[in-house]
């Protein structure tokens, strides 16, 4: 069905960013196996193992950034579109995927300075407020929440304990919805920058209390913008929300093969069965042919109901490191990233 291809491909977007060998690869001698072309989307993954005659494998996918993109240029092709059609009232979400190391923190929220390295989320926060300035017709509300989901628990991390959890409900009204989450309206960059450190401060200090590692969980960082238009010769404005979600992801990597144990085995399970939830969603929103997408699967998908399909867009971002020793996980990442493509 071609309408629904079509309609597909606007709303879902994998992408692929592959990070530079670090210093201290470089120094161990690594390899890069991974080389990609910009202009056609292709991807080729060379198997160190498999000598000459080993022919890469290869990936092609809409858009795929090198070791060379900059910070900017990713936010302006992935995030801006989304941020644009967040504040006309529409939902989005982008996630990043990968495993621990390729840069999904850094594609999330990079540095703070220099102002060239920073991610998605300041980038946003700037984005939505110099909008909101420019636009002296309408009035804005912004409220931001912050949650992770550490072993299918959720987490609100601008809570003032560290060790809440709490729950999702749902409403015929509301939807899908997290009971007594925090949220905090916004009314400029540095509040909302704000937020996030405090959020980030609590996250790290709840991983520390619960002995947690936080690549293990997924943080949500949200944003709702309201907006209501004055029209022109009435009284009542016309109001419009519009929610972003901010997702940096649990590591993908294959904790069970590492013979984990215990407690760690136990999240390493939790992990996968989100993951793969995710990725089942967003195949059948992007196969468009089933009519049941299986948002139930995992708290993650359901949480993010209401911010996936439909009206919404959503682009994944999929990190991958370029080193040799990370060829398997590198072919997982890809593999992951395919199925969820659209074709
Ligand atoms: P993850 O969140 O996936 O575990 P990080 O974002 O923490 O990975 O990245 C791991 C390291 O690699 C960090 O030191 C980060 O600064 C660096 N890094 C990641 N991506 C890039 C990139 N595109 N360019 C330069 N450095 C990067
Ligand atoms: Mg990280």
């Amino acid at each position: 069905n071609r309408m629904a291809a079509a309609s597909a491909s606007e709303t879902v977007k994998v992408v692929v960013r592959c990070r530079p060998l670090s210093s201290r690869e470089v120094d161990d001698g690594r390899q890069r196996i991974v080389d990609m072309d910009l202009k056609n989307g292709s991807i080729s993954v060379k198997n160190p193992k498999g000598g000459t005659t080993e022919p890469p494998k290869v990936f092609s996918f809409d858009l795929v950034y090198d070791w060379n993109t900059e910070q900017k240029g990713m936010y302006l092709d992935v995030a801006a579109p989304i941020v644009e059609n967040v504040m006309e009232g529409y939902n989005g979400t982008i996630f990043a995927y990968g495993q621990t190391g390729t840069g999904k923190t850094h594609t999330m929220e990079g540095k703070d300075s220099p102002e060239e390295l920073q991610g998605v989320i300041p980038r946003t926060f700037r984005h939505v407020f110099q909008s909101i300035q420019e636009a002296s017709d309408k009035e804005f509300l912004v409220r931001a929440s912050f949650l992770e989901i550490y072993n299918e628990e959720i987490r609100d991390l601008l809570a003032k304990k560290a060790d809440n959890k709490l729950e999702l409900k749902e409403t015929v009204d509301s939807g899908v919805y997290v009971k007594d989450l925090t949220s905090f309206v916004v009314k400029g960059v540095a509040e909302i920058n704000n937020v996030l450190l405090v959020g980030k401060k609590n996250r790290s200090v709840g991983a520390t209390l619960m002995n947690q590692d936080s690549s293990r969980s997924h943080s949500i960082f949200c944003i709702t913008i309201e907006t209501s238009d004055h029209v022109q010769g009435s009284e009542e404005g016309h109001i419009r929300v519009g929610k972003l979600n901010l997702v940096d992801l649990a590591g993908s990597e294959r904790q069970s093969k590492t013979g984990a144990t215990g407690d760690r085995l136990k999240e390493a399970t939790k992990i996968n069965l989100s993951l793969s939830a995710l990725g089942n969603v967003i195949s059948s929103l992007v196969d468009g042919k089933s009519g049941h997408i299986p948002y139930r699967d995992s708290k993650l998908t359901r949480l993010l109901q209401d911010s996936l399909g439909g009206n919404t867009k959503t682009v994944m971002v999929a990190n991958i490191g370029p080193a040799d020793y990370n060829f398997d996980e590198t072919l997982s990442t890809l593999r992951y990233a395919n199925r969820a493509k659209n074709i």
